[in-house]
């Protein structure tokens, strides 16, 4: 039964949407349809539509959707995308940086690069948001998020706004977990100053991951944690299984950890 909000008439259809297909949302491209899709111009706006909102409404956030399996029979509630309320990037100076949870990864990375604060450069591997860099601990090229936060901001179901610091969580390779009902409005990042880093840096480090993965085609990155000790990329090829297809999804062969939307997959071929 989908989630019926008669508040939502208030917001233009470009930013609250029925009935909207995940696929155009996720980095797979696949996935069935939220019951209610908003994307808030403002922080006003999302705090105002998170008031508004009936308590006993499912609520999810979504970044740029690049580690989202969405299944086929879509999601109940509302999905918030606050790629445009909340993308804000700000010096705050001695190395700390404040962005915002719906600013690309990339975008924070080139940020610090050129104001020789690091090491930040492993953001321009996540092709997601911070607020999605948050949720999961993201990392790359040796560096992860959470390494870096001082503190990060955080709303509740009631619209309330709190700031936390990261003795607050339980933080682990792509593992967070802190207080239930909150979401990532932003972080307030710690980097050394005088960083020897360039942009040089991080173009390398893409064209080496260009090499390596299948970047390009529909996929959510890497789908499997590294098991201790050894690589699912590893054990995914010695089990032969590179090539193998269930209708439009299929183990790629260029990097076994990915599953790629093919010909389009449902949720239920990748999964
Ligand atoms: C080609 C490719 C390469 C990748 N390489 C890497 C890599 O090297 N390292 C790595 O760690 N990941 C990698 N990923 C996975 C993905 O980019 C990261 O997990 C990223 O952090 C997800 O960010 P997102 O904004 O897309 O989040 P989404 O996929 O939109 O969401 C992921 C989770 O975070 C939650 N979330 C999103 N925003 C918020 C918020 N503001 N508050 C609370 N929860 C929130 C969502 O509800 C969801 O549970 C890769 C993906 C692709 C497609």
């Amino acid at each position: 039964m989908a989630t019926e909000l008669t508040f939502g008439k208030r917001w233009s259809q470009d930013r609250y949407r029925v009935a909207e297909p995940m696929a155009r949302h996720t980095s797979w491209r696949t996935g069935g349809v939220a019951d209610v899709w908003f994307r808030p111009a403002t922080r006003e706006d999302l705090l105002a539509f998170l008031v508004d909102l009936p308590l006993e409404t499912p609520v999810h956030w979504i970044g740029l959707g690049s580690n989202l399996l969405v299944r086929d029979g879509g999601v109940r509630g509302v999905v918030i995308s606050v790629q445009d309320a909340l993308a804000g990037i700000e010096d705050l100076g001695g190395g700390r940086v404040a962005a915002g949870a719906g600013l690309p990864c990339t975008i924070l990375a080139r940020h610090c690069v050129r104001r020789k604060l690091g090491p930040a450069e492993f953001f321009a591997g996540i092709p997601g948001t911070v607020g999605g860099a948050l949720a999961m601990n993201a990392g790359a090229f040796g560096g992860e998020t959470w390494q870096q936060v001082e503190t990060v901001e955080v709303v509740d179901v009631t619209g309330a706004v709190h700031t936390r610091t990261p003795a607050e969580y339980s933080i682990g390779y792509r593992q967070v977990d802190g207080p239930a009902g909150e979401w990532f409005l932003g972080a307030c990042f710690s980097f050394s100053e005088n960083y020897d880093t360039s942009m040089e840096k991080i173009k390398a480090l893409i064209n080496e991951r260009r090499v390596k993965q299948p970047l390009g085609l529909p996929s959510c990155g890497s789908v499997f944690r590294n098991p201790p000790g050894d690589y699912a990329a590893r054990l995914i090829e010695a089990a032969g299984v590179k090539g193998y297809a269930v209708g439009g999804a299929v183990v790629s062969d260029k990097h076994a950890n990915f599953i790629i939307n093919r010909d389009n997959a449902t949720a239920t071929d990748i999964e």
